[in-house]
């Protein structure tokens, strides 16, 4: 396949009638797998990863330009064309400076879970995108705007973030709520849950799923996740065994408090015998490839029901896939649950394909983007011979705390991290009479001598553009677009930058982890297919933020206003726009 060339100018094309995204979770760059039949060559599943390299545009170079290399600011960025620091998400959570808490993301008193749900109000207060519309709108309410609300939006995913953001303040959003098995939204979004989704929660659609398409073990009856292939074919077949160091199952209901889990290694049993089974296996599935796929069939499901791409306002769907996210977290990027994942993600997604050929293909755009990469599980790295490790949050917090009361006669001065913040008390530091730059400088010295951490600045000094040594240039850059700068301030007052290979750990029951802003995280997967697109690959560096622009143009609508992405030229040219 030729590299990118310009070649003439492109006739104007017609505006899609439908923009569907795949937001892969954990999409890191350098999948598909390089395997020995040929790097970058698409699996032999036949899905859609053979679509996107035969017949569409591959950026191979595309790398986050922020810092926090995590689902939420990720995804922010793929629908509003910023990054933290103009869309104001800096992570799923953030100290709430009134309660002294940190505080969800979807976090809205004011509405409701709309369906089934075992949740309570107290375990996730509230459930709406309105954190994000403090700052911005996304692609999809521009749209909505743009057509008088002709233009249908949604976001779909199996769990309420980040679906529920990703919809913006005019979309609508369903997601898989695991406590019931069932599909459910808001009533932020709907006055009531649509009678399609109703319908397809009758019968329960976790058990429908997998009983059509699972095998059961003779001996239990529970469903199994076997490999989809034999296992000579796998890139990862010889990392799969009884001492493997793939070994941190996820288990039900808890780590700490197991009652069942999949196992460490292949295969893996879902059960199925009486109600309680089956809660466990409506959450236990979010570990496996089928949470994409009964997903896939969901998505199939609404570009029917409603009618997606049928008419002249352009539509858009954005589809969350995270089962790689949640394989990923387990049992590590290097593992065979990961890499039969990936296989059975490319049929999943070439099974929506499939199911968009209702909308003839120059009328349909097709984007596949992440938001964002991960590494290796730091013990694999360190038998490969690389240094990596683990920093655990609360060690740091307790670590910074220590030094401060020896500093100031204050104790508790830190409140906590969300990677990359460290949240300091700042009530208590103005009652103190301190200033709360000279407390997070003293605490940037703390945190830079901890083993794992290679930089620290305070939000203030990255805020004002102190200058910083040589070397610490482009990542303080990279923080400085990883802080929210509205009026929002959701960021700590410490930011921290690990080594690489290094990884915080907020949850220590995690193997693999991502959020540096190292390339195994910044970099991601970026793939367009569908309208006048003709195949090529893009080598050039460009950045995740630059989607929602690139789709504005093709519309002929104003990016949401947090974009600060420049448009692809590559795609506009086919579409007959010209690049200013
Ligand atoms: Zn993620």
């Amino acid at each position: 396949m030729a590299a990118w060339v310009f070649a003439t100018p492109a006739l104007a094309a017609d505006k899609p009638k439908l923009v569907v995204m795949f937001n892969i979770d954990q999409g890191r760059s350098d999948y598909p797998l390089p395997r020995p039949d040929g790097y970058g060559e698409p699996p032999r599943s036949g899905g859609a990863y053979r679509a996107f390299f035969t017949e569409g545009i591959v950026y191979r170079n595309t790398s986050y330009g922020h810092s926090v290399t995590t689902t939420e600011p990720g995804h922010m960025t793929l629908v509003t064309g910023g990054n933290p620091d103009t869309h104001g998400i800096p992570r799923n959570q953030w100290l709430n400076r009134e309660t002294g808490e940190f505080v969800n993301d979807i976090y809205d008193s004011r509405y409701w879970i709309l369906g089934n749900t075992k949740k309570t109000r107290s375990q996730r207060p509230g459930t709406a995108p309105t954190a994000l519309l403090e700052n911005t709108g996304t692609l999809g309410d521009r749209l909505i705007q743009s057509t008088g609300g002709k233009a249908k939006v949604f976001s779909i995913g199996m769990g309420d973030w980040p679906t529920i953001p990703v919809a913006g303040g005019e979309g609508n959003a369903i997601w898989y709520d695991a406590t019931s098995g069932e599909f459910v939204s808001s009533d932020y979004f709907y006055a009531k849950l649509p009678s399609w989704v109703e319908n397809w929660n009758k019968p329960k659609p976790v058990k429908r799923f997998l009983e059509k398409h699972l095998p059961r073990d003779p001996h239990t009856g529970h469903w199994v996740w076997e490999l989809m292939y034999d296992k000579d074919f796998y890139r990862n077949s010889s990392r799969n065994g009884p001492n493997s160091i793939f070994v941190k199952p996820p288990c039900y209901p808890s780590q700490t408090n197991c009652q069942y889990s999949l196992d460490a290694t292949f295969n893996h049993y879902l059960p199925n015998k009486n109600p309680q089974d089956m809660e466990v296996t409506n959450y236990l599935m979010l570990y496996t490839p089928f949470a994409d796929a009964i997903l896939g069939e969901f998505a199939a499901e609404l570009v029917k029901q409603e009618k997606l791409g049928q008419d002249d306002s352009t539509d858009l769907l954005m589809i969350n896939l995270a089962s790689q996210d949640w394989i990923g977290h387990m049992w590590g990027p290097d593992s065979l649950e990961h890499e039969d994942n990936f296989y059975r993600l490319d049929a999943t997604l070439g099974g929506i394909m499939t199911a968009l050929s209702t909308v003839p293909k120059e009328d349909l755009l097709i984007v596949l983007a992440a938001d964002h990469g991960v590494f290796s599980i730091p013990g694999y790295a360190n038998g490969r011979g690389q240094s990596a490790g683990q920093l655990l949050t609360r060690k740091v917090v307790h670590r910074v705390n220590s030094s401060l009361l020896d500093t100031y006669g204050i104790g508790n001065l830190a409140i906590g991290i969300r990677v990359p913040s460290l949240y300091l008390d700042v009530e208590k530091i103005l009652k103190n009479r301190l200033d709360v730059n000279d407390v997070a400088r003293s605490a940037v010295n703390t945190v830079r001598n901890i083993e794992g951490v290679r930089y620290a600045w305070t939000k203030q000094d990255l805020i004002d553009a102190q200058p910083v040594p040589a070397d610490e240039v482009k990542y303080a850059a990279l923080m400085r677009k990883a802080v929210d700068q509205n009026p929002t301030d959701r960021s700590g007052e410490v930011l921290i930058v690990q080594k690489e290979n290094w990884y915080f750990y907020e949850d220590p029951n995690d193997a693999a982890m991502h959020g540096s802003p190292y390339d195994n995280d910044r970099r991601v997967q970026l793939m367009f297919w569908g309208g006048p697109l003709k195949p090529g690959q893009v080598e050039r560096r460009v950045h995740p933020r630059d989607i929602v622009p690139t789709i504005a143009k093709i519309l002929g609508i104003d990016p949401p206003k947090a974009s600060t992405g420049e448009p692809l030229q590559e795609i506009l040219h086919h579409y007959g726009i010209a690049h200013e």
